[in-house]
């Protein structure tokens, strides 16, 4: 029997444990991937660290955002070959039902995200169905195709599917972690006139500001609400990615006329609206966004294999498979953007 190295959340609060563990076979809609690189994110701390989001059984290889080459066939697998460059889309969605026929996919019925409700990409080889996968284009690397497939199209989708941001808008950042940071880019690529970064940490503003941020504010020095209406009379769009209440209310308070909220953090709070008479005279709008669709990541790839869009400075850190643990740690420090592990070298 053939067998790999795998990352696997045994339990949460406990390091991960790196196995030997047998090859996944291929289902007959399915490709085997031999991994070239997976990120990881905030979610997988909330997985293998926090424990407060729950996965669906244990151990369970973690990773979901994989990125490789197609190393083997199911047997009714069409349209692609041995040696395919591919990506996976974060969760195995059915393609069936009625969202993932809209092009919805991050609502799909039966979704089974990588790492929580199936194996995951924390490994050397991941077994996934080939309708989960999306050609990686030759010039972008797999560490850059790793980390579009969540880290860069989570907000990528809360810009443009959800946000609508229009050329000329404004635009406010709540929270410049990785998400964050790269709102602040594709913001600005995607026309925003003004887009300001808010967080408490001055380390994150500092990169926000090199990186594209016209503006900065931070929290815990200054009333945020009132130093962007101040300067910019409230915000067209206004991002949110951490998930609390406090911030998702800031996220309506420095919103000005027609202005949209857009909620991407998760969390078990209950913000609440302004007073109606503002929210509805003003016409505002919140909205919640959860990660993202195919063709997010495929417009993603398009403008990087293009030079419109470079994230080599999103990756923060490379580790070696048997280091997957070091790199988790690693993610919750401050500073970082985005962390790869790299189970095969390419
Ligand atoms: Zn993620
Ligand atoms: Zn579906």
């Amino acid at each position: 029997m053939n067998t790999m190295l795998a990352a696997r959340l045994i339990k949460a609060g406990l390091p991960l444990s790196i196995d030997e563990v047998p090859v996944p076979e291929p289902a007959p809609d399915e490709v085997l991937v031999k991994v070239g690189a997976c990120g990881l994110c905030g979610t997988d701390l909330h997985l293998a660290v926090a424990g407060d989001i729950p996965v669906e059984r244990t151990p369970i290889t973690l990773g979901h955002e994989g990125a490789g080459t197609v190393a083997a066939l199911g047997r009714d697998v069409r349209g692609l070959r041995e040696g395919d460059r591919v990506v996976l889309f974060p969760a195995a969605s059915c393609g069936a039902c009625r969202f993932c026929l809209q092009g919805r996919e991050s609502l799909c019925d039966t979704s089974k995200v990588y790492g929580m409700a199936r194996d995951g990409a924390l490994a050397e080889y991941v077994a996934a169905p080939a309708r989960s996968t999306i050609a990686l284009p030759a010039a972008v690397p797999f560490d850059i195709g790793a980390i579009v497939t969540d880290g860069v199209s989570t907000p990528f989708h809360a810009l443009r599917s959800r946000g609508a941001l229009r050329a000329g808008e404004t635009v406010a950042v709540i929270g410049c972690g990785g998400l964050g940071t790269h709102a602040i880019m594709l913001a600005r690529l995607m026309g925003a006139a003004c887009v300001v970064a808010i967080d408490v940490d001055a380390g994150a503003l500092a990169r926000a500001r090199a990186l594209g941020a016209d503006l900065t504010v931070n929290p815990a020095e200054e009333d945020a609400a009132k130093a962007v209406r101040k300067r910019l009379g409230g915000v067209d769009l206004a991002l949110e990615f951490v998930g609390t209440p406090e911030t998702v209310e800031l996220a309506l308070r420095v919103l000005g006329k027609g202005g949209r909220a857009v909620v991407v953090g998760v969390g078990t709070g209950r913000p609440a609206l302004p007073p109606l008479l503002a929210f509805v005279g003003r016409e505002q709008a919140v909205i919640g966004s959860f990660g993202m669709d195919r063709c997010d990541i495929v417009d993603l790839f398009a403008l990087i294999a293009a030079g419109r869009l470079d994230l080599a400075q999103s990756i923060s850190a490379r580790y070696p498979l048997a280091q997957a643990d070091a790199a988790l740690r690693h993610l919750a420090s401050r500073g970082v953007v985005r962390v790869v592990v790299v189970p095969n070298e390419e």
